[in-house]
């Protein structure tokens, strides 16, 4: 694993996980906040040169439309495309699990094309548009994670290579993994449970797919 090196005085060496995040637009500070409680350094992204010397990156929740805009604004598209190619760990939380979609209903914008899932944006309507749930997250084991859901997306149709890692009670996926690409319809960074922000680092400890 690539990782920044603290070195302290003569002999103390400090070994520190570095996460990106993509910070256009979004509930990136979030995703920081809890990173930094397990003692990751977390550069946010919002240029090309922004993403040397990373083990990971996530991409957070927002308005996906807006975060696509950015992202070929700011010259992020195609290395994001190449690095998610290249199987280098890239997590996408909720607007961040559309930019990693292989397949978009009608009103999402391709911007990855990663991740061998077809995804339906904002797919709970208008009354039900943010709710919570338990979710059993067989990886987690107990107890189950309680996720919330804001204008969430949903997974319609996985790929082979696809691991579906949790589901709505009705049987709908909102949570995969394919190699080292993972995604969750939800926004664990906004609950105080840190198991899925360590899964994610123990997916970019891991060297290879
Ligand atoms: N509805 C948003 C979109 O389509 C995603 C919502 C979110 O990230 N909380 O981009």
């Amino acid at each position: 694993m690539k990782t920044s090196l603290l070195v302290i005085g003569h002999f103390n060496v400090i070994t520190m996980t570095t996460i990106g995040v993509l910070a256009l637009q979004g509930d990136f500070r979030e995703h920081r906040e809890v990173l930094e409680r397990l003692e990751v350094s977390v550069p946010e992204v919002r240029l090309p040169r922004d993403l040397t010397g990373l083990d990971g990156l996530i991409l957070p929740g927002g308005e996906s439309t807006t975060i696509v805009r950015l992202l070929g604004t700011s010259g992020l598209l195609d290395p994001l495309r190449s690095l998610a190619r290249e199987g280098f760990p890239i997590w996408g939380t909720c607007a961040g699990m559309i930019l990693l979609a292989k397949r978009l209903d009608a009103s999402g914008i391709p911007a990855l094309e990663a991740m061998d899932i077809a995804v339906r944006r904002n797919a709970f309507g208008r009354q039900v548009d943010s709710f919570e749930a338990d979710l059993s997250i067989p990886i987690l084991g107990d107890p189950p994670f309680h996720a919330v859901f804001i204008r969430a997306p949903i997974i319609e149709q996985v790929g082979p290579g696809v691991e579906v890692l949790a589901r709505l009670a009705d049987g709908t996926p909102v949570a995969a993994r394919q190699g080292r690409l993972f995604a969750t319809a939800f926004h664990p960074e906004l609950t105080a449970d840190l198991r899925l922000h360590r899964f994610f680092l123990q997916i970019a400890s891991h060297t290879g797919c």
